[in-house]
């Protein structure tokens, strides 16, 4: 299975909660981003938002991934207004 599939699946198994970059680390991916701008060049729209999880204590900012399947909104309050900002 390849990375891009991997990472897929990771997204769809978080849902709203989406996935932070540091869990792709843990996975060994140090390559996600480009795997990332791959499935959203295949049409799977990925949103990208600051990790806000203290757990994870970041020092610097972070984003994580939000999958967002067609139908109905499940973002979070303020995921649009994101989704909206990125270029
Ligand atoms: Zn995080």
């Amino acid at each position: 299975m390849s990375q891009a599939s991997l990472i897929l699946g990771m997204l769809w198994r978080a849902g709203p909660r989406g996935v932070c970059t540091r869990e792709l680390l843990e996975r060994r991916m140090p390559r996600y981003a480009a795997r990332i701008h791959d499935l959203r060049r295949r049409g799977h729209a990925i949103i990208t938002m600051d990790c806000d999880d203290l757990d994870h204590g970041h020092r610097t900012r972070q984003v994580r991934y939000v999958f967002t399947p067609p139908g109905p909104p499940i973002l979070p309050a303020g995921a649009l207004a994101v989704r909206l900002s990125q270029p």
